[in-house]
């Protein structure tokens, strides 16, 4: 009996379904990009409908093209998963179904000045919440966003007055559409998706009545919080009405399952629109004390929850759009590798992209995107080059904190997302942390772990011990090519860059 399962992947750029067998190999998929608002510099928003519209869309589309194989139907797909861009917040009528507002992005700076009225009400500061949520009070949490749109949006303040206001992130939006909506609908969010809101105990993976009340949210409507695998309702309409929604992960710590790092101190890094790595702690959250975030990283069923260390970077792929589409160096994200191959080294030049300010483990929303060190002699070849190094110098920057934290320093680094297929981005990685770096050929490890976590709920895979032989082939290792010594140099130097970005933004 041929048993396939779906996974729905809706990232900050675009939606993906993808159809995987029981090997974790793809058999088909559909992607759609949607589109972004910039509202004003620093914001990004999305239309909460745009992303169920793609989603349904992607559905159909890859299972029509299932179905073309001749070879596999449509009833060989025994449940679907969701991956899904975490933080975005939307906020909806519970009466309506409908939202109130548009959904504002992870990555969207506009609540600088919502911190600081919040880290003042605590003596902690910015980490007035961290015993209870992990995650210090910063533009990039949902809770942050909601309290934004309480202070600025009347209708969304007049809903929670009159106890109508339902908060969600995008994996419940999702689930509450694709399984029959208003009235019939089911209300879950998965509790990865609720570490990243502030308002989840991730101790006792509950909503936390003090986190509530600390952003003013008395009356608010919550999801329930359920595992990131088990069934959570049928899809209510479509080309796979009836077929069960059994797995659930924010995309980062479906990434971390798609690598299948389900042992402490193993690690991954996806290169997305942003890039974040994560750092398998185990049963125990580990409180950072360098600017690290405390997550959930995923719950499979009944069994205990385990947790990650994750540093996040919010600018990575993008910034290779943004040579594309502002600077017009490129006319594809791919051709930045032989751009970038052309030269040795930047000749001295370093670009900290902080479009948005800077994330782990700086956290300075007042920093803005700095090139330093050009001369006559600086080509576009050294900026695109400058610009794949600055993820893989964030990224440094981040498992020196983890390896402080965790006191074993890491010696592979498994990676993945849109940039990982840069070869040059790969070398220059293993080049600035000096350990190996390994990438599957299978490179849609965040579509694929929601895949397991849905396969794993309804018995496609027994356990984890069960998926050996998922995505092991084929894979590609990179070492570092550089001295020490050279490496220590050219680090000195982005400290320095990374220095001449603070200060920027204007309030
Ligand atoms: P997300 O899931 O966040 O939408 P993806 O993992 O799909 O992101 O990665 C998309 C990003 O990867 C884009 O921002 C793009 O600039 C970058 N990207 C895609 N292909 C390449 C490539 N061949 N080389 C370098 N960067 C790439």
């Amino acid at each position: 009996m041929t048993r396939l399962v779906g996974a729905i992947d809706q990232g900050t750029t675009s939606t993906r379904f993808v159809i995987f067998d029981e090997r974790g190999s793809i058999i088909t998929y559909h992607q759609m990009e949607f589109e972004q608002h910039y509202p004003h510099p620093g914001w990004v928003e999305h239309d909460p409908y745009d992303l169920l519209a793609t989603v349904e869309c992607c559905v159909e589309q890859a299972v029509r093209k299932l179905e073309a194989t001749g070879k596999y139907h449509a009833t060989d797909i025994v449940s679907v998963g969701i991956t899904n861009q975490r933080e975005t917040t939307i906020a909806w009528d519970s009466e309506t179904g409908k939202p109130l507002y548009p959904a504002i992005v992870w990555s969207d700076g506009r609540t600088a000045a919502t911190v600081k009225q919040l880290a003042e009400k605590s003596k902690n500061g910015v980490n007035a919440l961290q015993g209870i949520c992990g995650l210090p009070l910063t533009t990039y949490f949902s809770a942050v966003k909601l309290r934004w749109m309480l202070d600025h949006v009347p209708v969304v303040k007049e809903a929670l007055d009159k106890g109508r206001l339902h908060f969600s992130t995008v994996d419940s939006w999702l689930i509450y559409n694709l399984t029959g909506g208003l009235n019939r609908g089911v209300l879950v969010t998965d509790v990865t998706n609720a570490s990243r809101t502030m308002l989840m105990n991730i101790h006792t993976l509950q909503w936390s009545d003090e986190a509530v009340s600390f952003f003013g949210f008395q009356g608010l409507q919550l999801a329930k919080i359920v595992s990131s695998s088990q069934v959570y309702g049928n899809i209510a309409n479509g080309i796979l009405e009836g077929v069960p929604i059994a797995g659930c992960l924010g995309d980062q710590q479906a990434a971390l399952v798609g690598q299948k790092c389900f042992n402490v101190g193993e690690a991954k890094n996806t290169y997305g629109t942003g890039c974040f790595m994560l750092f398998n702690t185990g049963s125990e959250p580990v409180l950072s004390k360098n600017g690290l975030l405390t997550t959930v990283a995923y719950q499979l069923g009944s069994e205990k929850p385990v947790y990650a260390l994750e540093g996040s970077i919010a600018v990575a792929g993008s910034s290779i759009q943004w040579l594309r589409d502002n600077m017009a160096i490129i006319s594809e994200a791919k051709e930045i590798n032989d751009l970038a191959s052309q030269v040795e080294d930047t000749a001295g030049v370093y670009f900290v992209t902080a479009f948005t300010g800077l994330f782990a483990p700086y956290w300075r929303d007042d920093a803005r995107g700095t090139i330093c060190g050009i001369t006559q002699y600086t080509n576009r070849n050294h900026i695109a080059r400058a610009t794949l190094e600055a993820a893989c110098y964030q990224s440094k920057a981040i498992l020196d904190a983890m390896n402080r934290e965790s006191g074993k320093p890491l010696k592979s680094l498994k990676v993945d997302g849109g940039m990982s297929n840069s070869d040059l981005a790969m070398q220059i990685q293993s080049d600035i942390l000096g350990i190996q770096v390994d990438r599957p050929a299978m490179r849609e490890t965040t579509a694929l772990g929601s895949a397991v976590a849905a396969g794993l709920a309804v018995g496609v895979w027994k356990g984890v011990h069960d998926l050996d032989k998922v995505n092991t082939e084929n894979r590609s290792l990179f070492t570092s090519k550089i001295t020490e010594e050279k490496r220590e140099q050219l680090y000195a130097g982005w400290k320095k860059a990374v220095e001449r970005s603070f200060g920027w933004a204007k309030d």
